[in-house]
């Protein structure tokens, strides 16, 4: 085993993996310490990848190389796009995975990676020199030395799981916890909190009477994440829909007292969007029913995932409660439901490059930071990977706002706000959400991924093709025009005007690229037959007045952005600021004047204040 590495990085989850894959493929030697070599990011809870929000993130790792995208895309089992009544803002992608084959796929992958080694080890104390991290030390006393660490270790810092009474030292039923680890930290003086988690008992698909369920059958064209993933002979699995039932409720509420949740032995606090059924029996008191996804875990078992029904009841309840569920009379249980609690670090400890701001070259990624869910991690642990390598060669971090990435978005909420529950991502967070689409990361990522090498020229030069030929067809739907009696009611818009031009029809609400297709053919111009040109052609036709609209707002929010604050500025000589402004300021360190005008309980007259100031003293103030 080598004990000498550029980038040593704690845990093989979800960001672990993206973060040690990205560092060595832009040239370091990476080490990851993990507990178990075999369980490489392993699906905790739901068997699935994306969602509203969450798949925009997933686009946009994979536009920056990650690894993600390519991993759910060879396994998933089941392929949807939510939210296309709604802007195109909105829509995303979520697949059902196929849970051992995702983690196999990922095993492999490391595996071939020539400038990772995995180390199967429990990391239990970080050394530090002057300051500066310098290595780490196994819980079985092995001294692993680098220069920069990056830790993603998930619910397993201080990991304990609740099942009804019982208490296990665990991340993760039936694996280990990190207790050596947190307090390494604690140690070091960063502060730690406490949150929790939890997730559904496992279902034998075989005792489940599907007939009785609402079936839910994947979408096609398949709306796969990259956009060469070809599987020709790829069956889609169904999923299904059934609901609780009034005696489900009778029987949860009967013993709200049994769940830990409730009887005290849990204080921290779970995710507001994903709470147990106790908890949505207790809180929608007068809601008669829930519904819940019957997920398949994959395509060679018949374990079922019950999407909704999160549980720490004692097994014999969670057995007797699941059984009243439609379809479930008879359903045999094959994991309990449990919930865990775990210790995260709150995020104004670390800079918006994820580098803690107490220790130099330690960066944190994923759980530890007070997030919830697999592509939240997956992002931090590819932006602490990038900025692992740019710390180690004295390069700028490399940062995203929040007008170019809903990475942006995620980073500076954790760096500007106190994460007090597990924070999870959704569209509403980004207030330019028009400009950060699903459909557009590579127009927004490609050119940082072409910065630090990280995906081949020959899929940016197809890039580059593609763009060149949406311009071309924007060009040819504004030039050709189209008699109006050919457009049916549509054309009953028009009553005017002999003809209108394409590019006017697609503006018509209603109209989409589906109802432009048949009349192309009806025109001499090289039209394209590739449905990709076609959608990104009447995305900008269609939103272009909005698209505009937010990219002014993008331009203010962008002179704020570069008003640079030093990161060693000292807030306490600035006359006329609140001395809680100053704390916050002290504590949070903004990087700009846009990010410390979003630090929670700040006021726009503590930003005046703080902007004239700098104004003022910018001769003096070193940057
Ligand atoms: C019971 C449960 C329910 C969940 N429910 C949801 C949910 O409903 N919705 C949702 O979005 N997310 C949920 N999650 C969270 C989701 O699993 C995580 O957000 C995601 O996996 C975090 O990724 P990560 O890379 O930070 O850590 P993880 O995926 O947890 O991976 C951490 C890795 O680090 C390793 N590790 C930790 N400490 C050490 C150490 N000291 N030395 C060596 N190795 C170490 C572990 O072995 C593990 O491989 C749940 C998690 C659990 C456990």
């Amino acid at each position: 085993m080598n004990y000498d590495f550029d980038v040593i990085i704690i845990g093989g989850g979800h960001a672990g993996v993206e973060a040690a894959d990205v560092s060595a493929r832009m040239g370091k030697k990476a080490g990851l310490i993990t507990m178990d070599a075999s369980k490489l990011a392993l699906m905790s809870c739901n068997p699935a990848i994306g969602g509203i929000g969450k798949s925009h993130l997933v686009k946009e790792i994979d536009a920056l190389g990650g690894l993600m995208g390519k991993a759910i895309d060879a396994t998933g089992i089941q392929f949807r796009r939510l939210n296309l009544s709604r802007g195109p803002a909105v829509w995303s992608t979520r697949v059902q995975a196929d849970r051992i084959k995702y983690n196999d796929y990922v095993v492999n992958y490391i595996k071939e990676q020539h400038n990772i080694e995995v180390i199967e080890a429990l990391a239990g104390k970080l050394l530090t020199e002057n300051g500066s991290i310098c290595g780490v030390l196994t819980e079985n006393g092995d001294k692993i030395t680098c220069r920069t660490v990056i830790i993603c270790s998930g619910t397993f810092l201080g990991g304990l799981i609740h099942i009804g009474p019982t208490k296990i030292k665990a991340g993760r039923l039936g694996e280990n916890a990190a207790y050596k680890l947190s307090d390494s930290l604690d140690e070091l003086g960063f502060e730690l909190g406490r949150l929790k988690t939890g997730t559904p008992p496992r279902l034998n698909g075989d005792t489940i009477d599907f007939d009785k369920c609402e079936l839910q059958p994947g979408d096609t064209p398949i709306p796969y994440y990259t956009n060469d993933c070809n599987r020709p002979d790829f069956k889609q699995m169904p999923c299904y829909l059934t609901y609780t039932t009034a005696e489900t409720k009778a029987i949860v509420s009967k013993h709200f007292n049994d769940s830990p949740i409730f009887s005290g032995q849990i204080n921290s606090t779970g995710p507001r969007y994903c709470p147990s059924i106790e908890d949505k029996f207790y809180r929608f008191a007068d809601k008669e029913r829930h519904q819940l996804f019957l997920e398949p875990e994959g395509n060679g078992t018949n374990e079922i995932y019950p999407n909704g029904f999160s549980t720490a009841l004692p097994e014999e309840i969670q057995h007797k409660a699941i059984r009243t569920v439609e379809g479930l009379e008879k359903v045999e249980i094959t994991k309990p439901g449990y919930a865990v609690e775990y210790d995260y670090c709150p995020a104004y400890q670390i800079k918006p490059n994820l580098e803690t701001k107490r220790v130099s070259g330690l960066f944190f990624a994923g759980q530890i930071n007070g997030t919830s869910g697999y592509e939240e991690a997956a992002g931090q642990g590819l932006m602490a990977g990038i900025n692992a390598v740019l710390y180690l060669e004295k390069e700028k971090p490399f940062i995203l706002d929040r007008s170019e990435a809903y990475l942006g978005v995620m980073i500076d909420d954790l760096t500007t706000r106190s994460t007090t529950e597990p924070y999870r991502l959704f569209t509403s967070r980004a207030e330019y959400r028009l400009a950060i689409r699903e459909d557009n990361a590579r127009d927004r990522m490609y050119r940082y991924a072409r910065r630090f090498n990280l995906v081949d020229e020959a899929k940016l030069d197809a890039f580059d093709k593609l763009v060149a030929d949406t311009s071309t067809e924007i060009g040819l739907l504004k030039s050709n025009r189209i008699h109006i009696s050919q457009l049916g009611e549509v054309g009953e818009r028009f009553k005017r005007k002999d003809s209108i031009s394409l590019e006017e029809y697609l503006k018509q609400p209603g109209v989409t690229v589906h109802d432009l297709i048949p009349l192309l053919g009806n025109f001499n111009g090289d039209f394209s037959d590739n449905r990709e040109i076609l959608e990104r052609a009447a995305i900008d036709i269609k939103y272009a007045g909005y698209i505009e609209k937010q990219q002014r707002e993008i331009n203010k929010f962008k002179k704020m952005e570069n008003e640079s604050i030093p990161e060693q500025f000292d807030y306490t000589d600035i006359t006329g600021l609140k001395n809680e402004a100053k704390e916050k300021f002290t504590r949070f360190r903004p990087i700009s004047l846009g990010q410390a005008s979003r630090i929670e309980g700040i006021t726009p007259g503590d930003v005046a204040v703080l902007s004239i100031y700098l104004k003022k003293h910018k001769d003096t103030i070193t940057k």
